[in-house]
């Protein structure tokens, strides 16, 4: 017997509160399901107290499971295949189920919603258990079974499930409100993108340019890995500011020890204003304390000064082996290893400073109005919006 699951139930992650904010985590979960599911044609997402239905009206199992696998503030998802009221019924599709796994021991655990079906608890549990020691290889334990069979008798219907797998956890994407991203082609940048979607956070990106010193093909290069992160949050709006005058300015008025300095300190002055057009609450970057010059705790400090907002950097005391093994997670890896000039490295001098002063920084800035430039690509930022595409959903898959 060839059976597909009807439904998928879907459990809450790291759901500690109550009352409203409890209210707001499971409307916004539900709605970023719906969003998530607009790809498969049928599927209805019915929410309860404590857990959400997705219903699959005939689609792909699988294909929905893996989707769902996707999104943030899911403990775990099971999928159950619907019967009829009937013992016989629900016996041969909980062995046909069952008949899929690899040997294991199991447990048969029902709960009857519907006290007016003719068996008791136990008597299914045992007509069930039976039925599989008699057709499958498994065996049973009931103190720590690998396998538990959950039966669920409702009204009119009995739902059979036998395997749960784990959701991404973290808090579904939006319920703490926006930042903006730093994205640059790099392999740090998209894994900060995606740590701060799972504590909730949606992002909008910018990502600065330099044509024609930079070419299209990088910055293709950061739509595909935006697009990646679409995967946690469907859309993604991304501001691209082209920064070629002003670091050129850059390039005439400053020293060259302290080029990368200022340029970092433009691009926050820069992301700040867009944050703040668009409402963004902080500034995320994929900064990793150590890791190159411009990443030393003097260089954050004196970067950090031009900021507002508060400056995210969920990455700050990671080590690249740990970073890099959650860019091969979400897929977005391979994509930051190819080839590409970001407008830090083709500008890069020989020898920056790893001990930048605030006093310096702000000395040297007052050489030249770099104010003007600074609105300018503020004000022409072009806006584009990266969206989840169901038809290279399997390169989003993770
Ligand atoms: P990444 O791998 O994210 O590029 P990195 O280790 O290469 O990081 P840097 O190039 O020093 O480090 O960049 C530090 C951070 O500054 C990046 O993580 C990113 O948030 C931001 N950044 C760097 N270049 C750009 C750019 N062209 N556009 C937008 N943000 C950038
Ligand atoms: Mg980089």
């Amino acid at each position: 017997m060839d059976i597909k699951a009807d439904i998928c139930v879907v459990r809450f992650a790291e759901l500690s509160t109550k009352g409203k904010n409890k209210k707001d985590f499971v409307r916004l979960l539900r709605k970023n399901i719906n969003e998530a599911m607009r790809s498969f044609d049928g599927v209805k997402v019915v929410g309860s107290f404590d857990r959400i239905y997705v219903y699959l009206n005939g689609a792909d199992d699988v294909l929905v499971l893996a989707r769902l696998q996707q999104i943030f503030g899911i403990s775990t998802i099971s999928l159950a295949v619907k019967v009829e009221q009937d013992i016989e019924q629900m016996k041969d599709v909980a062995v046909a189920l069952m008949k899929r796994e690899p040997k294991s021991s199991f447990k048969v655990i029902t709960r009857r919603a519907d006290k007016t079906f003719g068996l008791v608890t136990d008597q299914i549990n045992r007509a069930l258990g039976t039925a599989i020691l008699m057709n499958t290889e498994h065996v049973v334990d009931v103190h720590n079974p690998e396998i538990k069979v959950l039966v669920e008798v409702r009204p009119g219907e009995v739902y059979i499930t036998v395997n749960t797998v784990q959701g991404a956890h973290g808090f579904p994407v939006g319920i703490q409100g926006k930042a903006m991203l730093l994205i640059s082609g790099g392999i740090d940048s998209p894994v900060a993108g995606y740590l701060s979607n799972k504590r909730g956070i949606e992002v909008e990106c910018v990502h600065f340019q330099s044509p024609p010193y930079t070419s299209q093909a990088a910055l293709s290069k950061v739509m595909d890995l935006t697009r990646k992160m679409t995967a946690g949050q469907s859309e993604i709006r991304m501001h691209i500011v082209n920064f070629t005058d002003l670091q050129l300015q850059i390039n005439h008025f400053i020293p060259e020890s302290y080029r990368i300095t200022i340029m970092r300190r433009m691009m926050i002055r820069i992301a700040q204003g867009l944050a703040n057009n668009r409402k963004c609450k902080a500034l995320i970057t994929g900064e990793c304390v150590g890791q190159v010059a411009s990443q030393t705790l003097d260089s954050i400090q004196v970067i950090s000064a031009v900021a507002d907002l508060p400056i995210l950097r969920p990455l700050v005391m990671f080590d690249k082996n740990d970073i890099i093994a959650i860019a091969e997670k979400i897929g977005t890896y391979d994509i930051s290893i190819r080839p590409y000039e970001d407008c830090c490295t083709v500008f890069t001098p020989i020898n920056p400073v790893t001990r930048p002063t605030l006093h310096k920084a702000e000395f040297y800035e007052k050489s030249f109005d770099f104010s003007p430039y600074v609105v300018e690509c503020i004000e022409k930022a072009e806006t584009v919006f990266v969206k989840y595409n169901e038809k290279r959903a399997e390169d989003t898959l993770f």
